[in-house]
């Protein structure tokens, strides 16, 4: 099939959507909500209501059933005004990645199809205290009690956990056997036993709000185990393949972002009688940052090109990541470089790019674990 990342007259639509909701919507309050770290209830709810969440939820759960391309766009729109509050609301998709890998039409209806009818969200929950990079050391554990299982163990850096209605978590069956003892279950947030632990306060993404969470003795259900036992760690890994584009595409939001804010500014502002935009050293910082923004987009699109039409994108998935965050990262930073002492102040937006961009380079894999998949991909399966 011929690549054509074109949108069509349908994705044109949903990018303009988007993009004003996110204009008008989400930037002018960006600022507030980083400063009082707050969830963005209000947001979400009106996100919601334009089917901006949850697009990839099927057409059975009575959801749009949208691809990858069409997360993307949204991811992106809204990652330019503020990635906080894109990732608070973008959340589900990453909780719902393994459900919708495993595609149990059961677990579906019983926990994608409410979220279609009302404004929830739900976690996912892999990292441990001491152990994020490293998912086959999840100790958390799940011990099989009759028809049910029991859930011990701490979950670590979950986001948006406290508004959670239900949580994916990872956990071992048989400790044993490494990656291949650990079993995934779809986990009700009002059962006995859990409690979510205070907001983390964090150096940026702060609308979006990160916890730990506790399983004490936990009971859940055989039902609401996703796949059989031992499958867990294969089914979070895939998820990775529909949700990193996603996460791509809201460091993309940021290259842009940087790119918008230091090309206007660099035309104010004036240095030695001309704009700084005249000093080559300035307008090359803003070159690049194009230059990024346009790679960053094409390797995203490429990527959800790719499993939007059935072939394995593992390696294009970390392509984009890896590269996108830490573009972003740089570009956040160089905009602050052209803002000079006012990109250092709180009273302009482009200090608070910088320390959102961070993050990208650290959750849904570091950017040292996507150089780590992507050699993997070309020494052990000659992708
Ligand atoms: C704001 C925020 C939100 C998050 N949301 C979630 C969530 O919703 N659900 C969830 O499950 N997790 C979430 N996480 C956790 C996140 O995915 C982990 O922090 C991340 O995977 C890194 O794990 P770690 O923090 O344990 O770092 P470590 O794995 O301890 O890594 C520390 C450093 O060592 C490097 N490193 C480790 N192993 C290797 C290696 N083999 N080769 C080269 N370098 C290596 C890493 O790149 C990193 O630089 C979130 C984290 C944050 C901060």
């Amino acid at each position: 099939m011929a690549l054509n990342f074109d949108l069509d007259e349908t994705q044109q639509g949903l990018q303009n959507m988007a993009r004003d909701f996110a204009e008008n919507e989400i930037k002018p309050q960006a600022e507030e909500h980083d400063r009082d770290a707050k969830f963005p209830m209000e947001i979400a709810k009106k996100a919601h209501e334009l089917g901006l969440m949850n697009p990839g939820f099927p057409e059975y759960c009575g959801g749009l059933g949208l691809g990858i391309k069409e997360e993307v766009i949204i991811a992106e729109a809204m990652g330019a005004a503020c990635t906080g509050i894109s990732t608070a609301l973008g959340a589900n998709m990453l909780a719902a990645a393994p459900l919708l890998a495993v595609d149990d039409e059961g677990i579906n209806k019983r926990f994608l199809a409410p979220m279609m009818e009302e404004v929830l969200f739900a976690s996912y929950g892999v990292t441990e205290p001491g152990c994020g990079s490293d998912v086959a050391g999840v100790k958390t554990t799940a011990k099989k009690v009759g028809n049910d299982y029991v859930i011990n163990g701490t979950k670590q850096w979950i986001t948006g956990a406290k508004y959670a209605n239900w949580f994916y978590v990872l956990s071992s069956t048989d400790a044993a056997a490494g990656h291949k003892g650990l079993t995934c279950f779809v986990i009700p947030a009002d059962s006995e036993g859990i409690t979510v632990q205070k907001k983390e306060d964090m150096m940026g993404q702060r609308a979006s709000s990160t916890h730990a969470i506790s399983f004490d003795d936990v009971k859940v259900s055989e039902e609401n185990r996703l796949g059989a036992e031992g499958e867990g760690f294969k089914i979070s890994m895939k998820a990775f393949d529909k949700t990193r584009p996603g996460v791509a595409a809201g460091a993309c939001g940021i290259i842009r972002a940087a790119m918008e804010y230091s090309k206007q500014y660099a035309m104010e502002r004036t240095s030695f009688g001309m704009p700084i935009a005249m000093h080559q050293a300035v307008s090359f910082m803003v070159a690049e940052m194009a230059m990024k923004y346009e790679a960053a987009m094409l390797l995203t699109y490429k990527s959800a090109w790719m499993i939007d039409n059935g072939t394995r994108n593992t390696k294009y998935a970390s392509f984009a990541k890896g590269f996108a965050a830490d573009a972003a990262m740089e570009s956040a930073t160089n905009a602050v470089q052209v803002y000079g002492g006012y990109g250092y102040s709180r009273e302009y937006p482009v200090e608070k790019l910088m320390r959102d961009a961070k993050i990208y380079q650290i959750y849904e894999g570091t950017s040292q674990i996507q150089r780590l998949i992507i050699a993997k991909e070309l020494f052990l399966r000659n992708a």
